[in-house]
């Protein structure tokens, strides 16, 4: 995978539309497409990493701007409230190989409802 053909690198690139909810320097927040939750934004980095590991070890502070985007967001959206998820892996259910935070919130009902 190079970013030329990474959905998320075209994205941040400006060649994709997306529903924009926060930038910052090192990353941008968008609305996911087929959202699964009342709440449901991306947050990816500017730079292309495959996963929440490899950021980890070549860039773990891109992994704190990350999560504190994800409160940004939540703050804006949902009260502060939020899961922040990492799918790593296709059979863990990562279909977009560029590192990114599912910023989630169930809305009033819960998550059990
Ligand atoms: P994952 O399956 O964890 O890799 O998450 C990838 C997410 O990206 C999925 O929830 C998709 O719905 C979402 N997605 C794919 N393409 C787009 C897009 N063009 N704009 C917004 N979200 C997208």
């Amino acid at each position: 995978m190079t970013t030329a053909d990474c959905i998320f690198c075209r994205i941040i690139a400006g060649e994709i539309p997306c529903e924009k909810v926060l930038e910052t320097d090192t990353v941008l927040a968008f609305r996911d497409i087929a959202p699964k939750a009342p709440v449901h934004v991306l947050v990816v980095p500017k730079v292309h990493i495959p996963n929440v590991a490899a950021a980890a070890a070549l860039d773990p502070a891109i992994l704190g701007d990350i999560a504190s985007a994800a409160q940004l967001v939540a703050d804006a959206e949902c009260e502060g409230q939020f899961r922040l998820i990492f799918n790593t892996g296709e059979r863990a259910g990562q279909s977009v190989f560029h590192v990114h935070g599912h910023v989630m919130n169930s809305g009033a009902l819960g998550w059990d409802a």
